[in-house]
């Protein structure tokens, strides 16, 4: 008899949503195996926001989810907009340019409402994203369309619920506990895993194996290999321990990598972030508000159309553009007009202010003169209109060569404040394929028996860009399938 029925490996938010799965389907012994120490556990769900992105035809319908979200927020279900399933499609398919995995993008976005309100049934109490996804005007507040809910005190939050879960669902979590490769038997079923222990190298057997591991974000050899120059020196945003270590045992038994193995989500953070993700300050050092701004690099130039889009459909590719700019850094420059637009999480950073916008520039280090020009030619450039941030408000620049296509106002209402920046790698988009019931496929095109894989592992979903909030809810996806197909042998 094997040890255990279902082992997973790794303890983030997928991983735990399939434990408890498992469990739920009938499996009695589930282990949950994680690298990390207690002290250091959650993988990069402990660091996240916590926002999901999810698919809703009312806005009544959030009602299973947040039931208290009227008292916590008046007048809350007058400013969400409905997101049926073709609208989060048409999100996934617009930011991956068409190449999201068309069978992946269907289970997760049609699965995405009734896994949200499963996670809620098992205890994950939720909460309306007000700092990340409000917008407010006058006395309405208006929600970033699909990401308006997210977990009850964000990924730490998240991370806490989902453990307290698993451990009253009677699922065995070991620390410490790195996985070091899968066995198979002759036929080619996985029958369980070698793992590096308190004490030393051990074997674990079980019917099932999930990998939950993450991506190889935290792995710089990894990142020069697939991504390239600059990223092996990327400043990770989450867990020092997603290095890709399921992704290479999947591999070594053969399993079909799947999805862009060049790409990542990365996000412009405050330039001073620490290389590994900061517990306490999670995911605050994002700088996401440069709709509102001008963003320019150490040449004083321009460099992206910051008002190309809702910052929810354009931050997890701007992370990457910023690190590819000299120096891998840049400058967010505000005036007065839009400071109180900024996202709570700009005031954790030491922004550069200035009187005049000519003093901003001259304490700023980089090509001050450059940086004149290019303020001046965007203020020249701003046209007429009604500035919106609750709509593509189609203010744009006239006559730049790149231009800003919404929010562009110009920089004229004093203090001025320049905050700095850099591009942090958040999660690899690389991966395993997995079919409709979560199991890894092999090279061959046939599933892996007793191999399944879920959360970052999962590739094809993702290139260039992705939108916000998507994470978590794949994981959840794909980790409760994985979990509910593995008890079942
Ligand atoms: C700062 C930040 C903010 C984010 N905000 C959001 C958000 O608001 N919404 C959203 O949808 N997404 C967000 N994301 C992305 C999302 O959090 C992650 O993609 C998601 O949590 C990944 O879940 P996972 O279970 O696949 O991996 P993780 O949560 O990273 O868990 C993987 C676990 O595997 C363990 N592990 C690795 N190797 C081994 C091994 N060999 N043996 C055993 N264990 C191993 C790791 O220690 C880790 O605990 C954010 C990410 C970051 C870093």
């Amino acid at each position: 008899m094997s040890d255990f029925d279902v082992v997973v490996i790794g303890a983030g938010n997928a991983a735990l949503a399939a434990s408890v799965s498992a469990r739920e389907q009938g499996a009695r012994r589930v282990a949950v195996l994680e690298k990390a120490p207690r002290a250091l556990r959650g993988g990069n769900t402990h660091y996240s926001g916590g926002l999901l992105r999810i698919a809703f035809d009312r806005p009544d319908a959030l009602r299973a989810l947040v039931p208290e979200a009227e008292s916590e927020v008046p007048g809350f279900y007058a400013g969400v907009e409905p997101y049926p399933q073709r609208l989060f499609m048409a999100d996934l398919l617009r930011v991956t340019d068409g190449r999201t995995d068309p069978e992946l993008a269907e289970l997760l976005i049609g699965r995405s409402y009734d896994t949200a309100c499963w996670m809620a049934r098992q205890g994950i109490e939720m909460e309306p994203a007000v700092s990340l996804s409000a917008v407010k005007v006058g006395d309405t507040i208006k929600w970033s369309p699909g990401a308006v809910i997210r977990a009850r005190h964000e990924g730490v939050g998240l991370s806490a619920m989902w453990f307290r879960i698993a451990e009253r669902a009677g699922v065995e979590i070991r620390y410490d506990t790195a996985v070091v490769r899968l066995t198979q038997d002759r036929a080619g079923r996985v029958t369980g895993v070698g793992v590096q222990g308190p004490d030393g190298f051990a074997e674990i057997t079980a019917r099932a194996v999930v990998l939950a591991c993450g991506g190889f974000e935290a792995n710089p050899e990894w990142r020069a290999r697939y991504l390239g120059r600059p990223w092996d020196h990327a400043k990770v945003r989450g867990t020092r321990y997603n290095t890709g270590d399921g992704l290479r045992m999947a591999m070594e038994l053969g399993a079909l990598p799947h999805g862009q193995w060049t790409g990542c989500h990365s996000t412009p953070i405050d330039a001073e972030a620490p290389p590994h993700g900061d517990r306490k300050l999670t995911d605050k050092t994002n700088r996401l508000s440069y709709p509102y701004g001008v963003l320019v690099n150490t040449r004083g130039l321009r460099f992206f159309d910051e008002g190309e889009d809702f910052q929810f459909y354009t931050y997890a590719k701007l992370g990457g553009i910023i690190l590819n700019e000299p120096g891998g850094i840049g400058w967010q420059i505000f005036d007065a007009k839009v400071m109180h637009l900024l996202e709570g999480r700009y005031k954790t950073g030491t922004p550069v202010m200035a009187d005049s916008l000519d003093a901003l520039v001259g304490k700023l280090p980089l090509d001050q003169a450059a940086c004149r020009r290019t303020v001046e030619a965007y203020n020249s450039a701003v046209t007429e209109g009604r500035f919106d941030p609750t709509v593509r408000d189609g203010l744009a620049t006239r006559g730049l060569p790149l231009a800003k296509s919404n929010w562009a106002q110009r920089l004229d209402a004093p203090p001025f404040a320049a905050y700095p920046v850099t591009g942090g790698i958040t999660f690899t988009f690389g991966g395993v394929r997995v079919n409709d019931r979560a199991q890894v496929m092999s090279t061959s095109w046939a599933p892996i028996r007793g191999l399944f894989a879920c959360g970052e592992m999962v590739g094809g979903l993702f290139h260039g860009n992705y939108p916000g909030g998507t994470g978590l809810m794949s994981g959840a996806v794909f980790g409760r399938l994985a979990g509910a197909h593995a008890a079942g042998g």
